[in-house]
């Protein structure tokens, strides 16, 4: 397809967001006015979903056995890729929208509202998965065991990033640590504390030694790692040798195999525990892992250079490996990835804030989410109309270890 042709199909999907920016700035307001957290989403996934079937999407709901998950498929006119937009829109207890998902969930309605109009011209598949509880949870991991990202070419995806609009386009930018949750029940023998305290086998001792070994531990790890926990129950009384104390850590690490190596000095330092204090101990990982992220830097300078052309002002910003955590990580282990990063502030702010829940709602939010959208919408055109551009961010991803961290 020559280059004028491009250009036409993408002011189209760009005009198209524009004709419909009130209501997917609508469905953002509602889903910010009811936030829901991780698989609880109900409201936010029927909106989304309707709205994506009245716009020409055939929708799946629920999907991959979790009730507030969908999946939008647009068939274009022949063969060719499958390319994946992903929708999460779960809400951070007690904060609300502190994360802005709402905003992530209408970049999906916007994405389908630009491009389920011109698939007809199109080879490949457009897809809007609906991706439940990313903020812990893991709903994209459970999604993939499920299947669901099995003939996917390439997912995309928004999330705002404070006051800055970029997309990474170099390692290590936009990578991310990989996490794991680990809990740890002891149980011991109750006793008088005060009578007869020989009887006893205090399951709280157990829980402090496994803190004060992780403190040793932590003189002997990689710099990126990051060992953090809480004693959930440590006793019922004073007077009581407590038979039962528990606490819950989140590990971290850049890369997903020293998240492993980690994870079982970690488990020898909880055994070591229970064995000196006569206790036992039961470690269960409540949640899935989440896999660091590995971004498609071919498909971050095109996503990039469509924020431009969708009229985004784009912040300067050097490579720098992120310290955050998201199962978007094990999705993009699988297929090449890209998140389209966008300012909802002017002002710099932190995330997971009161002031990230005003910006979700903010004039100014919603005009970024657009533009990201649009950029998004182009990026996703080009994935269809350019087959050398998938084939770059497949070789990319086949040889992403090799090419960025020099081990295979
Ligand atoms: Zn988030």
């Amino acid at each position: 397809m020559a280059d004028h042709e491009r250009d036409e199909l993408g002011r189209q999907a760009m005009t198209a967001i524009d004709t419909h920016a009130a209501e997917i700035v609508a469905l953002a307001d509602e889903i910010h006015q009811h936030p829901e957290i991780g698989f609880q989403e109900r409201l936010a996934s029927r909106l989304l979903a309707e709205a994506l079937s009245r716009h020409g999407m055939d929708v799946e709901y629920p999907i991959g056995g979790l009730e507030t998950a969908f999946r939008a498929t647009r068939r274009g006119r022949g063969t060719g890729p499958t390319v994946a937009v992903l929708a999460e829109y779960d809400a951070l207890p007690g904060l609300g929208h502190g994360c802005a998902h709402n905003l992530i969930a209408a970049s999906g309605l916007a994405a389908a509202v630009a491009l389920a109009p011109l698939m007809d011209q199109l080879d490949g598949t457009f897809q809007v998965i609906g991706t439940p509880a990313e903020e812990g949870g893991g709903g994209k991991v459970k999604l993939i065991d499920a299947g669901i990202f099995a003939n996917i070419d390439a997912a995309l995806m928004i999330h705002h990033d404070r006051h800055i609009t970029a997309v990474a386009d170099a390692y290590p930018g936009d990578t991310s640590l990989a996490l794991a949750d680990l809990k740890f029940a002891y149980r011991g023998r109750a006793t008088h504390a005060g009578s007869n305290p020989h009887e006893g086998a205090n399951a709280l001792n157990g829980v402090i030694k496994l803190f004060t070994g992780i403190d040793a531990l932590r003189q002997h790890v990689r710099s990126d790692a990051r060992i953090h926990g809480i004693i959930t129950h440590g006793g019922d009384a004073p007077n009581v040798v407590p038979d039962h104390a528990a606490a819950d850590f989140f590990i971290r690490a850049a890369d997903r195999d020293y998240l492993e190596t980690l994870v079982e000095k970690v488990r020898k330092i909880a055994e070591g525990a229970a064995l000196m204090t006569e206790t036992t101990v039961t470690i269960t990982r409540p949640s899935p892992t989440n896999y660091d992220v590995r971004p498609s830097y071919v498909l971050g300078r095109r996503y990039e250079d469509n924020m431009r052309a969708a009229g985004l002002e784009v912040t300067p910003r050097p490579p720098t490996p992120g310290t955050f955590s998201t199962d978007f990580g094990n999705v993009s282990y699988l297929m090449p990835a890209a998140t389209g990063s966008f300012a909802i502030s002017r002002e710099p702010i932190a995330h997971h804030s009161t002031e990230v829940v005003a910006a979700a709602r903010s004039d100014f939010g919603h005009q970024q989410m657009l533009g990201v959208s649009k950029a998004m919408a182009l990026t996703a055109l080009d994935l269809f109309l350019d087959p050398d551009l998938l084939a770059r961010a497949k070789d990319e991803h086949a040889h992403w270890a090799e090419r960025y961290l020099d081990t295979p």
